[in-house]
């Protein structure tokens, strides 16, 4: 058993100036004040005063786009994307797996501790997560029947491998990139499969005017239309939405992705975040692909979540730390399908961070300091199921030297081909 000593802690639901976490398996068996900590044998791990809290779930990436980071920078989604899709269409499984390992590397790094990522060659993700100790929802972004149909073989594959740290979820890229028979069958098998699902969904005003003229309905309507939104389905951005949007989300158990940095460097617009969780819908946050953020860091997106919603409705008491810090832990564990992750309670999976600055020792809100102060490199320790992943400078799982210059392989040859 291991025993988190000399913090301070968050656990998603309580502050503790003194806390404490045991950790006995893959299971958080204790968090709270470190006087009702239980008498036993541990090994101690000394906080030396820093935060410990739920990991961070990105609930919406592509990261193998690591090998593409920067591609079409300062250019509109659909230039942008017109850039992106030629190099796509010479990745090989092997930059996949390396790509992945890097983006991988990058958010262990930054407390990420699980992610949903749509993209292709999903084995070969599948396979980084396994090995590198992650946790990940994932999907192919499919615009065809063919890539539907390969889905059931991903599913058997590796759903629910790694001790369960693996889930498989139906993927369709968008309205905009396929057709609606595409759509159906993907929704209909998703049901077949009994699997969640994973979209983009009313992300620029272009696309949502581009649907209400080809199918007479928005985007989040024609996604009920075809039933995609009979199995829980992670929604990313929803930047324009309506009200009878946001409901169907709220009553079909809709996940709604707020990627903040993306929608602003793409200039997508700002979503409605504090109206969909007025709604009743699950919001999460993710980081996107890294060529439109650049960099997958989701403590970063809590605050500019945060702080956007504020200047965007004039109003400082909207999204406060605790909604930005429960969108980046909780909600996006729920968006997953992690049903026991994203909060540091007896039973519930141990997944959590150290996040340490000690510039910051003077600390009476704990909340407010983890969104407004911290920053991604100031998390010291990174633990996955219970399994410490970085710890110090350490990785534990991945070589960093060498993932990084496998990736810079598969980065020159991509842009040679
Ligand atoms: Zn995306």
């Amino acid at each position: 058993m291991i025993r988190l000593e000399n913090i301070h802690l968050y656990t998603g639901e309580a502050a503790f100036e003194n806390g404490c976490v045991v950790v006995d398996g893959d299971r958080i068996l204790y968090a709270g004040e470190w006087d009702g900590c239980p008498a036993g044998r541990y090994d101690s791990i000394d906080g030396r005063g820093g935060i410990v809290m739920p990991g961070l779930y990105n609930a919406h990436c592509h990261a193998a786009m690591t090998l593409e980071r920067g591609v079409g920078s300062d250019l509109h989604l659909m230039d942008w994307l017109n850039q992106v899709f030629p190099i796509e269409a010479n990745l090989k499984e092997r930059d996949v797996y390396d790509g992945t390992k890097l983006a991988i590397l990058e958010m262990i790094r930054r407390g990420v501790v699980s992610f949903a990522d749509m993209y292709y060659f999903m084995d070969e993700v599948a396979r980084a997560v396994e090995e590198t100790g992650i946790r990940a929802n994932l999907c192919r972004g499919c615009s065809d029947l063919q890539g539907v149909d390969s889905i059931s073989a991903l599913k058997d594959a590796w759903d629910g491998k790694a001790n369960g740290r693996i889930r498989i979820s139906m993927g369709l890229h968008a309205e905009y990139t396929s057709t609606m028979d595409v759509a159906q069958y993907a929704a209909q098998k998703a049901r077949e499969w009994g699997l969640s699902a994973h979209i983009h969904l009313a992300e620029t005003r272009s696309e949502t005017m581009g649907c209400m003229e080809r199918h007479g309905c928005t985007p989040a309507e024609y996604f009920r239309r075809v039933g995609m939104f009979d199995v829980p389905t992670i929604c990313a951005h929803c930047v324009y939405m309506t009200d009878e949007d946001m409901g169907i989300l709220a009553s079909h158990g809709a996940s709604a992705i707020h990627n903040p940095t993306s929608n602003l460097k793409l200039a997508s617009g700002i979503a409605k975040v504090t109206h969909l969780m007025e709604k009743g819908v699950n919001v999460a946050l993710g980081t996107d692909g890294p060529s439109s953020n650049n960099v997958l860091d989701l403590m970063a997106e809590m605050k500019l979540a945060s702080i956007l919603q504020k200047g965007a409705l004039e109003d400082p008491t909207v999204l406060n730390a605790h909604d930005a810090l429960k969108m980046a832990t909780l909600n996006g564990a729920k968006a997953m399908g992690f049903a026991d992750c994203g909060v540091l309670a007896p039973g519930k999976k141990a997944d959590l961070i150290l996040v340490n600055d000690e510039t910051l020792a003077i600390c009476p809100d704990i909340p407010a300091e983890l969104v407004y102060c911290a920053q991604g490199l100031d998390v010291t320790l990174t633990m996955v199921d219970g399994r410490i992943l970085y710890r110090d400078g350490e990785f534990m799982t991945l070589d960093p030297k060498e993932t990084v210059a496998r990736a810079m392989e598969a980065y020159r040859s991509l842009m040679r081909a």
